[in-house]
């Protein structure tokens, strides 16, 4: 009965029968399961045994013998290299296929539902009408390639070595005018990209950010120093490359953020105007934002508006609710439930957020969302133990959570439970985090009423996901 354990380097043909969470092909070889990147469900393959385990190994994709139905051409010539895109070269419809699946998984896996409970409750997958040119702000490492000539475009998967690739798929076409531009200035002007390795030389990544709805643009560089020279010349570039694909004023801000430090941290603390404005406009849900240069914003304003739209209607806000937003950001979510709501509480733990997030409320004339700054985990409880809060805050109907990939500290799981709210909303970006966050959330008090998978980051592996929870007997809510 002992499996054949194969060699580094064995050379073998399998079929690939499924695909791990990140992506990769999974396949069977006599007992022998072997990972696969760049290979797909339904793939027949030649592959190279390039680590092997007892009862699992990894392999290295030589040659597609059969194709799978679901196989595509990958878009952009450097998908494997950059390995942004893991899934370019599965159909959208199967890529979409296999996110739910994804979900699916987790919730029964780790959240403990049954097979048939989880498909009574699931709302199919909302995709995108044209899964590429979405993503509103792209950050380019610039560099010297083997050649000495200067290049932009994306680390190497696991990797600090930069791939060029101006023209990243799942950005802005207008992005490769402005890469050239800055890359133009930086050749002409005799300016050193930065070297990691010697900690020397000036410009280390180009930010590019447009407002989808107001079609303005940022360019910011980062820069290791305080100044470039012939900034004059760089402000001319930029602004004068965009007559093919935009409006030629379209760029509104040149910025240039300073960052001296000597790890991975992209971006450092001070900013600079070169030209124009420090931040640049945008609307989301009929709300208007102003983004500068560190702010955090929805990455997909297409999907994000559409999943912010579904969380409202989860929430099930009549105008009378009281509604806490936890891990608010710079108020997105809160802001558009404070239209249909009473009261919307915001909590999160970056204090910029939250200074965002009110002057967001001022500028959209909302005055009925007040923010608060701190941990979740640590802002709740001081509420509701206080006895000086609010009956609407310790009791509110709604609560709506949007935490980061490690999901919700075990903490504001229990004061959420002792609030009792009727509905609780989960907006989550790991359905892993998720599925085991509900397994305690649906202990007792509340089961799963609806969840639906949004596609904001197509073609990579990342879901996001939106749940209903509601209280499982609100009459009950009064005798406490
Ligand atoms: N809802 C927002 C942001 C979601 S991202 C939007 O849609 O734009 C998650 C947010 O949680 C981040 O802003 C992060 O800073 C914040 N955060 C992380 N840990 C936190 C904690 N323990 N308590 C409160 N906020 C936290």
């Amino acid at each position: 009965m002992e499996n054949r354990v194969f060699q580094k380097n064995d050379i073998l043909t399998l079929t690939i029968t499924d695909m791990d969470e990140e992506g990769q092909g999974i396949g069977k070889a006599e007992g022998f399961t072997l990972f696969v990147k760049d290979a797909i469900v339904g793939d027949t393959v030649e592959v190279k045994v390039m680590k092997a385990k007892k009862s699992y190994g990894f392999a290295r994709l030589l040659r597609v013998i059969t194709p799978s139905t679901d196989r595509i051409p990958a878009a952009c010539p450097v998908a494997r290299a950059c390995g942004g895109c893991k899934l370019q070269e599965l159909s959208y419809e199967a890529e979409l296929k296999f996110k739910e699946e994804k979900i699916r998984n987790n919730l029964i896996r780790l959240g403990g539902f049954t097979e048939e409970f989880i498909d009574s409750v699931k709302e199919p997958i909302v995709g995108m009408e044209k899964p590429f040119r979405y993503r509103n702000k792209a950050q380019y490492p610039v560099g010297r390639d083997k050649n000495g000539k200067i290049i932009a475009g994306f680390y190497a998967g696991r990797t600090h070595d930069i791939i060029p690739a101006e023209d990243c798929l799942l950005g802005r076409e207008h992005n490769k005018e402005i890469l050239g531009a800055v890359l133009n200035y930086m050749e002409e002007a005799g300016v050193e990209p930065y070297d990691e390795g010697a900690a020397k030389g000036l410009v280390r990544h180009v930010l590019i950010r447009e407002g989808f709805t107001s079609g303005e643009i940022m360019v910011c560089l980062v820069v290791n120093g305080t100044k470039l020279p012939k900034e004059d010349l760089l402000i001319s570039k930029i602004r004068a490359c965009l007559t093919d694909t935009k409006e030629a004023d379209a760029v509104k801000s040149i910025c240039l953020n300073t960052n001296t430090r000597k790890d991975n941290v992209i971006m450092g603390d001070k900013t600079r105007v070169l030209y124009g404005s420090e931040t640049i406009k945008d609307s989301l849900c009929g709300l208007t934002f102003k983004i500068s240069p560190l702010s955090f914003y929805q990455v997909n304003p297409v999907q994000a508006a559409r999943l912010y739209e579904k969380a409202v209607e989860y929430a099930d806000l009549t105008g009378t609710e009281s509604v806490w937003d936890l891990y608010c950001g710079i108020g997105t979510i809160s802001l558009v439930m404070a239209k249909k709501a009473k009261t919307v509480y915001g909590v999160e733990i970056i204090p910029e957020a939250i200074r965002d997030a009110k002057e967001n409320a001022m500028r959209n004339r909302i005055s009925n969302a007040e923010f608060f700054v701190g941990k979740a985990e640590e802002v709740l409880p001081q509420f509701y133990q206080s006895t000086e809060t609010d009956g609407e805050m310790k009791s509110p109907d709604v609560i709506v959570v949007d935490p980061p990939r490690k999901g919700c500290d075990e903490k504001c799981l229990e004061t959420m439970l002792l609030m009792k709210p009727k509905r609780i909303v989960y907006v989550s970006c790991d359905s892993a985090t998720l599925a085991r966050d509900l397994k305690i959330l649906c202990a007792k008090d509340y089961t799963l009423t609806k969840w639906q998978g949004y596609d904001q980051f197509s073609r990579t592996v990342h879901v996001e996901t939106v749940v209903q929870l509601s209280k499982v007997s609100i009459s009950s809510k009064g005798n406490d």
